[in-house]
């Protein structure tokens, strides 16, 4: 595949850092497991790829648990990824988009992935009053898919200001800072954030009954001390979600080609792959309206 666009995330910078779980990642690597391309020797045809690449044999992947594969690859993480001229990657994992769908946009599918398995675990139903902890993609991204399932209102808590303007662009009701306000009386809290205080915020957060769903992924080895007796006694669904499976991709590259969703008001940093260091700074030291920093190949 010839990559064309490639988002940058917050994990990339785990990568580099090396504060991955190192059973999820492999050295020497080529990042870039958010981004959309071209057939090789296709001028025309666009295409996006599922990060994770399944065997298709094991008893995971015949459940169609596809992200829990027994034997564990995944672009950008233990195979190179597109943040080069060329990418590799089997033909079972991509996904073909038609030509009126923006690039940018396309380069979100990953993360809308991401976001879709962790929403389908909860089944929102109309009418849920929901919360999302997080001001980066994946909040955003949490707060746009949400609105799909006719909530009832949709909140969302960050760390930045800046990020009000995004927040409204992705449909949220209300934007608050997390240092402000402790939340409470939500159907459903989606932790985007990344980190152990904010999935303690979303377990606080969560009326009786309710749902929790931990997409934020902390410092490996990270602990957080939840009030149990809380949990039981509100009776909450605690779901954690690890990546996407195939159909949770399958869904959210319909979605955009379908035009159910637009998130390509999120791209607001563009960077040629030649000034990638520029790209991570912006990325690691956010000033501004910051959404998805994207590399042009
Ligand atoms: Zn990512
Ligand atoms: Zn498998």
């Amino acid at each position: 595949m010839t990559p064309l666009i490639v988002g940058l995330c917050g994990t990339d910078l785990e990568i580099i850092d090396g504060n991955i779980d190192p059973a999820y990642v492999s050295y020497p690597l080529a990042l870039g497991h958010e981004w959309c391309g071209l057939l090789s020797g296709d001028d025309h045809q666009l295409i996006v790829a599922e990060g994770v690449v399944p065997c298709g044999h094991c008893g995971r992947c015949r459940e169609g648990r596809t992200n829990l594969c027994e034997t564990y690859e995944e672009v950008g993480f233990t195979r190179d990824g597109a943040a080069a001229d060329e990418v590799v990657v089997p033909r079972d994992v991509v996904h073909l988009l038609g030509e009126h769908v923006d690039r940018s946009a396309a380069a979100l599918v990953e993360p809308m992935a991401v976001v879709y398995q962790g929403l389908a675990r909860a089944r929102p139903q109309p009418g849920w009053r929901v919360l999302v902890i997080g001001d980066g993609t994946i909040g955003l991204l949490s707060a746009l898919l949400a609105r799909l399932f006719s909530p009832a209102r949709v909140d969302l808590v960050g760390a930045r200001p800046a990020q009000e303007e995004l927040a409204l662009s992705a449909g949220v009701d209300s934007f608050g800072l997390t240092t402000s306000r402790a939340p409470a009386g939500y159907d459903l809290v989606i932790e985007a954030a990344g980190s152990s205080q904010a999935a303690v915020m979303a377990v606080e957060a969560a009326r009786r009954g309710g749902t929790v769903v931990l997409l934020g992924l902390p410092p490996h080895g990270e602990t957080a001390i939840v009030a149990i007796d809380k949990v039981v006694n509100g009776d909450l669904a605690v779901h954690a979600s690890f990546s996407y499976s195939s159909s949770a991709f399958a869904a959210a590259a319909t979605l955009l080609d379908a035009g159910a969703v637009d998130p390509s008001f999120l791209v607001t940093h563009r960077f040629p792959l030649e000034e990638w260091s520029a790209a991570i700074e912006t990325l690691r030291r956010p000033s501004g309206v910051r959404g998805k920093v994207v590399l042009e190949i």
